[in-house]
């Protein structure tokens, strides 16, 4: 699989995502965070076990309009790209880790995206400007 920005390309399975999130601007944090995020390109890893799959979980994250719920949902609306790397069967864990032992990166915002989580310290991450999706898409099929 590779990036998608359509969500009818995106799989029904179930598994991991990983968002490429692009901020051309500050962006607000949810408030229980404050502060903002500098413009720049965010990773965020995500997973959907549920009816529907990575393709409707990530209908909505490519979707501009809807009510804020999700951490990311803060930078969904208001970015200026938003695309898919389905990993069917992944973990959205394993995707973090692996971009962490590889150094293409670091999470900006402790917390973020893993309330639920007790091995990641966030599920966001930034990435080098420079990034190409190319370079994290081949990276993630080395898992
Ligand atoms: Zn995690």
């Amino acid at each position: 699989m590779d990036w998608s920005g359509d969500s009818a390309s995106i799989p029904k399975q179930a598994g991991a995502y990983l968002l490429w999130i692009e901020l051309n601007e500050p962006t607000d944090l949810p408030p229980s965070f404050g502060g903002h995020l500098a413009p720049g390109t965010y990773l965020y890893a995500g997973s959907a076990y549920g009816p529907g799959g990575i393709r409707s979980r990530c209908h909505r994250h490519i979707s501009r309009q809807k009510r804020k719920k999700w951490h990311v949902d803060w930078l969904t609306t208001v970015a200026g790209d938003v695309c898919v790397l389905p990993v069917v069967g992944g973990s959205e864990c394993a995707l973090i880790t692996m971009l962490g032992n590889q150094g293409l990166g670091f999470p900006p915002v402790p917390g973020f995206g893993s309330s639920d989580c007790r091995s990641c310290q966030s599920h966001l991450f930034s990435v080098e400007r420079s990034a190409i999706k190319q370079t994290i898409s081949r990276a993630v099929q080395s898992l």
